[in-house]
């Protein structure tokens, strides 16, 4: 007994280690995932681009999704993902912002609103107090230990990538990004394999010279982490649209997986109150659709608001909380901590 106790501080330990080497890295991180993404997009440009027929139909849609993938990117990582303590944020108007659809333009974005007939109902967070930064934190709101920060409808903290944590107000650009970043790594490997041929010095007609500003060994480094990049991208991805399909974050699908057990333990369903059904909860997620932003948001790279501002959410009908679990059942950030 002594001696798992023992070997669980241990690994407490070397995860709070692991938590401080991923902060202290994670500038470096980001800044060579700004070399790499400048890369990909010059050798692109350069090597892949002129090689394409109809430029005048490929130049520009190429360029839109070569500039939702950095944009959005930039987003991600600069865009705070929503502390418990900041204000409210409301929507700007600048020149990067999107507009919304007309009718829920001005509702206001805490509480209850926009239950009418057939539309989605809203009901305020139930709060509970942080025992870490004391922070009066709502449903969905997790603290993290890296920020030391209670971050809203917090997902997980990606040190690796955008260097914060992904939260209400970043999450959907995070998304966005590994989307793009799909559709960009995947086009590079598709219309890129001749010239990648051609840079080995294989080649079958009689031009074996390398007229580009790109010089070949980057240009095929460049070309194998695509390929990878494209698979293991595509599965996170994957990954991230289905727990959003069920109304989860990555937390929540965890969290969700024991209460179901203790429900089912009971004889009872566990049913997760956030979860509208697939298309409502993709819709809510992107914020698009009657009472969000138009669908074009989803191929430009502007800045939208989330439909709530983490304070209230979106419940399914006739639910005001999940079912299957008791109250005091809830799973806390704090359980770890007493154990150790
Ligand atoms: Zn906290
Ligand atoms: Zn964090």
């Amino acid at each position: 007994m002594i001696c798992a106790r023992y070997i669980f501080r241990c690994f407490k330990w070397l995860e709070r280690l692991g938590d401080k080497v991923t902060g202290a890295a994670g500038p470096f991180f980001v800044g060579f995932a700004v070399l790499l993404l400048s890369t990909g997009t010059i050798s692109f440009f350069d090597v892949i681009q002129p090689t394409l027929s109809l430029p005048l139909l490929t130049t520009p849609i190429c360029s839109l999704i070569a500039l939702n993938l950095i944009m959005h990117y930039y987003y991600a990582c600069t865009v705070p993902p929503g502390f418990v303590e900041d204000p409210p944020r409301e929507a700007e108007h600048g020149i990067l912002w999107s507009k919304k659809n007309g009718p829920a333009k001005d509702r206001n974005l805490t509480g209850v609103q926009w239950s009418e007939e057939g539309s989605v109902k809203i009901t305020k967070a139930m709060v509970t107090k942080c025992r870490k930064c004391g922070q009066l934190k709502p449903e969905r709101t997790h603290h993290c230990r890296i920020c030391n920060h209670c971050v809203l409808k917090y997902d997980h903290h990606c040190p690796v990538r955008i260097n914060q944590c992904v939260g209400i107000h970043n999450e959907r650009h995070f998304v966005m990004f590994m989307a793009y970043l799909v559709l960009s790594t995947f086009c590079f490997s598709i219309l890129g394999y001749q010239q990648m041929f051609k840079a080995l010095g294989v080649t079958f007609d009689s031009q074996s010279d390398w007229p580009y500003l790109m010089p070949q060994l980057p240009f095929i480094l460049i070309y194998i982490l695509s390929v990878v990049l494209c698979i293991a991208v595509s599965i996170m991805l994957s990954w991230h649209l289905w727990s959003i399909c069920k109304g989860e974050t990555s937390v929540e699908g965890q969290d969700h997986e024991v209460y179901r057990n203790v429900a089912k333990q009971r004889g009872d369903i566990f049913v997760n109150s956030y979860d509208l059904g697939k298309r409502k909860n993709l819709e809510l997620f992107f914020n698009i659709g009657e009472n969000g932003y138009p669908i074009y948001t989803l191929v430009l790279p502007l800045r939208i608001s989330p439909y709530t501002d983490g304070r209230a959410w979106a419940r399914r009908h006739g639910y005001e909380r999940h079912r299957g679990i008791r109250h005091g059942e809830e799973l806390t950030d704090e359980e770890d901590e007493e154990e150790s």
